[in-house]
């Protein structure tokens, strides 16, 4: 049997984190503590490597638990006090990855390589004497007294429960983080379901705009109750859409479609004019053309893929002159064409877990577990969904530097009140 003070499950972005923290923690109280990463990969910080395709949009200036759409907010407030989002840009600067803002308030290293995040995370682990076990998976963890039990050969005074979600894996297996939390009695695991993905659509959605790409609002609806807008570039798929406004929404929209509702994505096609500017533009190149085939006269306004599409839906013939009655139902279609979603990406294709370990089972100042002492989680294993835009790494970092700097500070308390 081996023995350490703290064993942590996943080296990924929280797990990573928090054996940095609780190695500092213990130096700054003139103790070294004997820390265990164990990690079914091969290497650590395999999912970091994909965030922001590949350039780790680690954080976002803009913070507040308004940006967290999944998860208790006074929790998450609570989190981001006691491990401050500047605080987790400072510790970067230290291990060396200094930050940019793009101009939108996200934040990326500034080598722009999620590479030299995980490799500096490594390090800075290394430094502080954490140990890393890889191709390891956790199956089992047990309470045997004082001490958790791990796969039946480890065992630590402390546990850090870091294994993720299950979003963006090819594969899954029953010992994911939340298999493991089930595992012990005393923390709720909520249904989980896949975040910041496309939506599928019905309706009659065109495969054929596959590959287009448009500036667009996507609002999604409930009945009549707006649910979530945002406004950016959107993908058409063969099944669907995607892109940043359609991730944003795909949150609001998951969590209605769990709740057996419908819901309705509405698309502006050309959110940059209102009704009046676009009648007025249409009115008078119809005009000007009207002999010309409706297909070629809005070419610098939409993809033609896309307006062949719109003009059939207003009830336009593409190939044939634009008849200028149609000019207000076009209009209505371009502002507002309406699929009913038929269900979101699934997991593999998303960037989140939505659901998860239930936050009411947790202390708050601590991430300790309220019925298991000892027992810490940290990162996407716990039901909080940030939206795009760095915000769930920010949770991450500062998850999981709260969870080790927690359990580091129990250990410490133990052994000096035990001198
Ligand atoms: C394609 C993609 C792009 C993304 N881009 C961004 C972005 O730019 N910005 C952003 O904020 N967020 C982004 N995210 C989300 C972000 O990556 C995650 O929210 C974050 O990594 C969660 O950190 P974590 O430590 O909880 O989990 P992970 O980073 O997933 O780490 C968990 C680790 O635990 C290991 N593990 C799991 N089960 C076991 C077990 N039983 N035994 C041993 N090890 C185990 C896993 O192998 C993994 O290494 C993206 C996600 C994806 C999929």
């Amino acid at each position: 049997m081996q023995h350490y003070d703290i064993i942590i499950i996943g080296a990924g972005a929280s797990g990573l984190c928090a054996a940095a923290e609780a190695q500092r923690t213990a130096e700054a109280r003139g103790r070294h503590l004997q820390i265990l990463m164990i990690e079914k990969e091969k290497s650590p910080g395999k999912k970091l490597l994909a965030t922001g395709n590949g350039r780790c949009n680690l954080g976002n200036k803009h913070m507040g638990a308004e940006y967290y759409p999944l998860g208790d907010p006074s929790f998450i407030e609570n989190i981001f006090a006691a491990c401050p989002p500047q605080e987790n840009l400072d510790f970067f600067r230290e291990i060396g990855i200094p930050t940019f803002d793009d101009g939108s308030g996200r934040l990326y290293p500034l080598s722009r390589r999620a590479g030299a995040v995980v490799q500096a995370l490594r390090t800075e682990c290394e430094r502080v004497g954490a140990q890393l076990l890889c191709e390891t998976a956790v199956t089992s963890i047990k309470k045997t007294g004082r001490d958790y039990l791990v796969n039946g050969g480890y065992a630590a005074n402390c546990l850090i429960l870091a294994a993720g979600g299950s979003a963006g894996l090819r594969k899954t297996d029953a010992y994911n983080g939340y298999g493991l939390l089930q595992q012990n009695p005393g923390i709720r695991v909520t249904p989980t379901f896949p975040c910041l993905c496309g939506l599928k659509l019905a309706g009659g959605y065109p495969s054929g705009l596959k590959g287009v790409r448009n500036i667009s609002r996507a609002a999604v609806y409930s009945g009549d109750s707006l649910l979530f807008a945002e406004t950016g570039e959107v993908q058409f798929n063969a099944d669907g859409i995607s892109g940043i406004p359609v991730l944003q929404a795909s949150v609001e929209a998951a969590r209605a479609l769990a709740d057996g509702k419908p819901v309705t994505v509405a698309l502006d096609l050309l959110p940059s004019l209102d009704a009046d500017a676009l009648r007025a533009f249409l009115t008078a190149v119809v005009r000007r053309y009207p002999a010309t085939a409706a297909e070629q006269l809005f070419g610098g306004y939409l993809p033609k893929p896309l307006c062949v599409y719109l003009l059939k839906r207003a009830g336009v013939a593409p190939s044939a002159p634009f008849p200028p009655q149609k000019v207000p139902a076009f209009i209505q279609t371009v502002k507002r064409c309406d699929f009913p979603v038929a269900g979101t990406a699934d997991l593999p294709d998303a960037q989140v877990t939505g659901g998860g370990a239930d936050l009411a089972c947790f202390h708050a100042d601590t991430l300790e577990a309220k019925r298991l002492p000892g027992l810490f989680a940290c990162g996407e294993i716990l039901n909080v969904t940030g939206r795009c835009g760095g915000y769930n790494l920010m949770w991450a970092w500062s998850s999981g530097r709260l969870a080790g700097r927690s359990a580091a500070k129990k250990i410490c308390n133990r052994q000096e009140s035990s001198c």
